[in-house]
């Protein structure tokens, strides 16, 4: 079988005619070891987001956003493909394929304005559009270099469960189906262009899988074809041991580990998705973070087994916009199920938990959540323990506004001691205030609540003393 290398570009890798010049050298250029190249591509970066716009918006009874969103994407796909493909019987062709897809999206967007609902299958057919349309810009611009390439749907390739917006790939019939499809065509030496972000069932309706699904598709390829490795380009060097806004000296992450990007992902990095690149990093195969502006760094590297020093630290991230509840009364102390009843009641509001403490004298319980939340979860635990209320087991269920979560990430913590003093030892100096804190038994991380105007400086005192301690 012949060895591949996937090369996935994010939107904004190919969001514009200079982008997917860039973008296709990279492909042009080859891959290290001679394997043969599969690309896959986001659509141009905003697309997607202006077809759910424009879906949405008729749905309501609005006809004019989405006629908009119409000649707004004719205008930028027609100027990029002028951009990158001379005059040619190729360019007309594609110009109106182009045209094709987006008469498409008008005709689906009419239908919604009828029904006055789009449901989630509609939705995938709809913002199916904008990687159907990019990756045969790609494909036509690669041959028109001499490569030679072919746009390939994912909907040919993929087998997806029928969860609409978040539909999970069906590896075995995924692997017949590629087999059947893109071997051939990787054979016989030509690049193939599939489209990220889509799949379509097992009697083919097209399904995505989920907002930023690409990096999702790159790995269910790389797992199908065995590939012998990942690479999503980004406009990023890689994984990043902070905020750069936060902390200018935010520096790249050589490796990281399955268990690291998913303590990262959940407190909020803008980093893969640890679902995602399961497919891959289950089998061995390195999946790599690169930038395709900056193509010579060489960015992160995930693997499954960490292999951090013990005693490090290797990123620091913040959630802002979170509120701390907290549930407290003496008479909570030894009565079983409060703490059941109580998360019950939050997730009858739809609310996401984002961290949750409790003190061993069982007098509270503490956790937080998105801001805009509170009210309606406050009001949901009142009525849930209102017995308690009245009899005074339960003093008062309250809230802080404007706190954030800091956490610190890293294997290296399991079964280190001391992390934990430096970590606090470097906020006293500064004076911040801990205000609850989280350590998941996984040790992977350590998460502490701040005040607002208190997480910038908490962010950056971590990562200068315990970061920099460990790698200098
Ligand atoms: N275009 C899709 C989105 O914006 C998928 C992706 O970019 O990965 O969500
Ligand atoms: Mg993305």
């Amino acid at each position: 079988m012949t060895m591949t290398l996937i090369m996935k570009f994010g939107g904004t890798s190919v969001g514009n005619a200079e982008a997917i010049r860039q973008a296709a050298n990279l492909v042009i250029q080859g891959a290290p070891n001679g394997e043969a190249i599969v690309v896959i591509v986001s659509a141009m970066r905003g697309v997607t987001d202006a077809l759910v716009q424009g879906a949405l918006t008729a749905a309501q009874g609005d006809e004019q956003t989405y006629r908009g969103v119409v000649s707004d994407l004719r205008v930028r796909h027609t100027l990029v493909i002028a951009e990158l493909l001379s005059e040619s019987a190729q360019r007309t062709e594609l110009l109106k394929t182009v045209e094709a897809y987006l008469d498409e999206f008008a005709a689906f967007c009419r239908s919604v304005h009828v029904l006055g609902e789009v449901t989630a299958r509609a939705m995938d057919a709809i913002s199916s559009l904008g990687e159907r349309m990019n990756a045969r810009i790609f494909a036509a611009f690669l041959q028109e270099q001499g490569t030679p390439a072919r746009a390939v749907d994912a909907t040919d390739l993929i087998v997806t469960d029928r969860r609409f917006q978040e539909a999970a790939p069906l590896m075995e019939a995924t692997q017949q189906r590629v087999q059947a499809h893109l071997m051939p065509l990787i054979e016989a030496g030509e690049t193939p262009v599939v489209t990220g972000f889509i799949g379509a069932t097992e009697d083919g309706i097209t399904t995505t899988l989920g907002r930023g699904g690409s990096d999702y598709s790159a790995a269910i390829l790389g797992a199908a074809l065995d590939a012998a490795e990942v690479w999503t380009w980004t406009d990023v060097d890689g994984v990043l041991t902070t905020d750069p806004r936060i902390v200018p000296g935010a520096r790249i992450i050589p490796e990281l580990s399955y268990s690291e990007i998913g303590e990262l992902a959940y407190f909020g990095a803008k980093v893969l998705h640890p679902k995602t690149i399961r497919p891959v990093v289950e089998r061995g195969i390195p999946l790599w973070v690169k930038n395709t502006f900056n193509p010579t760094c060489p960015g992160t590297r995930i693997v499954q087994q960490p292999t951090s020093t013990p005693g490090t630290v290797k990123a620091v991230t913040a959630i802002p916009g979170l509120s701390m509840v907290t549930v407290e009364g003496r008479g909570m102390m030894g009565v079983p199920g409060i703490a059941a009843r109580t998360f019950a009641a939050v997730a009858s509001q739809g609310a996401n938990v984002l961290m949750i403490s409790q003190a061993s004298s069982e007098q509270s319980i503490c956790f937080l959540i998105p801001t805009g939340d509170v009210s309606t979860v406050i009001t949901a635990l009142e009525r849930e323990l209102a017995l308690e209320l009245s009899r005074r087991d339960i003093d008062r269920v309250w809230s802080m506004d404007d706190v954030v979560i800091v956490s610190a990430v890293g294997a290296g913590m399991r079964g280190t001691p001391g992390v934990a003093a430096r970590l606090f030892h470097a906020l006293a100096t500064t004076d911040i205030n801990v205000i609850a804190i989280a350590q998941g038994s996984s040790e992977c991380s350590i998460s502490l609540v701040v005040s607002g105007d208190q997480a910038t400086e908490a962010v950056r005192q971590i990562h200068s003393e315990v970061i920099f301690y460990e790698q200098a």
